[in-house]
């Protein structure tokens, strides 16, 4: 990769909000890893604990911050941005707290628990004038841009078919992803978003139909709130279909194919944090691709940073979130009435994206 690490006081500096399993495990080490991004502060409801994480990392009890005094993250001129970290209903308040101390936001996925929230958010932020990007991390993974390179480049034919599965067992009972009013829905926002989003950028095209089946246990209290699975497809205006298969009942299983007409794609695991794989499977031969991984959370980051660095809007802004959690709101409707749902048409690529993010983020051998 080519090297673009900056000096600490050139990186944007970031206050980090909600330090869950995501930010422990995922962005406190991506962070190290980054070249353009810089840990400043933490915000947490949990000041003991925050403060402990703080000295871990080399950051002082002046960097905590709790909710209520979020705003005084105004005055530190080292933080220009903030990650949120929190669960789904909470973006919006968060997001809106930070364009008004303008704090440029990166928010985590999905973005918000409704259109009217996500709208909010993306129009609160374009009057601050300050930058909002959805976190979709397999937008910045090496794997993910060869795969949408290759579909782009002919040489699979005609992509004809996706199929995505994102499931796994939410075994935890009072976990707030089983709260509706807390995490929007079940595995769909969660895990499906994902066979979503990923197909939507491969394929670079907006669906224009959905039609949808949700599914959940009789009985099992772990779904009394929210679904279990859910099964939806997408019609895209060239003509490709895309099947997804999300759930919270079944064992581990990340993979995607890309069915075209001299060859298919094969991710699996599709979704995870690391060892991704992808192979593509002609009638003549069957390659496995080598692909240099980089820590998605890192490209991610430090993809941001740059957008702030230099202005420019990201690959992946607001709008990109909110134009899932409008498909999500279809794909409920869809299961509800038994029907196909229409979706407003749009025409060209990558309608809502913002700016590819630089080849140096794409290293692979
Ligand atoms: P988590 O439960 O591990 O952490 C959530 C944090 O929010 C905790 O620190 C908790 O104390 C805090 N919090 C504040 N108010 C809360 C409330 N009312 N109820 C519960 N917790 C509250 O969750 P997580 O897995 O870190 O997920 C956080 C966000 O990150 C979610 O939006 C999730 O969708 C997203 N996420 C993204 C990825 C990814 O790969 N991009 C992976 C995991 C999670």
């Amino acid at each position: 990769m080519t090297d673009q690490t900056l000096p600490p006081q050139e990186r944007t500096g970031y206050a980090v909000i909600g330090l869950g399993e995501l930010t422990e495990a995922q962005l406190f080490p991506a962070f190290h890893l980054s070249q353009r991004s810089r840990l400043a502060a933490l915000v947490s409801g949990d000041s003991n604990k925050a403060r402990e994480q703080a000295r871990r990392l080399g950051l002082s009890d002046a960097d905590v911050y709790d909710y209520d005094h979020f705003e005084d993250l105004r005055e530190r001129a080292d933080v220009q941005a903030v990650f949120i970290v929190l669960p789904n209903s909470l973006h919006r308040e968060f997001t809106e707290r930070a364009a008004r101390i303008g704090k440029q936001v990166l928010c985590e996925k999905p973005l918000a628990v409704s259109v009217q929230d996500a709208e909010a958010m993306v129009r609160v932020c374009a009057e601050a004038g300050v930058l909002l990007m959805t976190a979709y991390r397999i937008q910045y993974t090496p794997h993910h841009q060869l795969a949408r390179e290759l579909m782009e480049s002919g040489q699979l034919g005609r992509v004809k078919l996706l199929d995505a599965v994102n499931v796994q067992t939410e075994p935890n009972e009072g976990q707030w992803r089983l709260k509706r009013a807390l995490a929007g829905g079940g595995s769909l926002p969660d895990v499906g978003l994902y066979c979503l989003n990923t197909a939507r950028y491969l394929i670079g095209e907006e669906p224009y139909e959905v039609f949808a089946w949700t599914h959940s246990t009789p009985g099992d209290p772990r779904f009394a709130e929210v679904e279990e699975s859910v099964s939806f497809t997408l019609r895209f205006p060239s003509g490709v279909v895309s099947n997804n298969l999300c759930s919270y009942g079944a064992a581990h299983h990340r993979s995607l194919r890309v069915l075209a007409e001299r060859a298919n794609l094969t991710l699996d695991p599709a979704f995870d944090y690391t060892n991704l794989r992808i192979r593509n499977d002609s009638q003549t031969e069957v390659k496995e691709y080598l692909v240099k991984e980089a820590d998605q959370f890192a490209l991610e980051l430090d993809h941001f940073s740059a957008c702030v660095q230099s202005g420019r809007q990201p690959f992946t802004p607001g709008e990109e979130g909110l134009q899932d959690v409008r498909i999500i709101a279809a794909i409920y409707q869809s299961a509800a009435e038994g029907r196909p749902v229409q979706l407003q048409r749009f025409e060209g690529r990558d309608v809502f994206r913002g700016q590819p993010p630089e080849r140096a983020e794409r290293e692979r051998s």
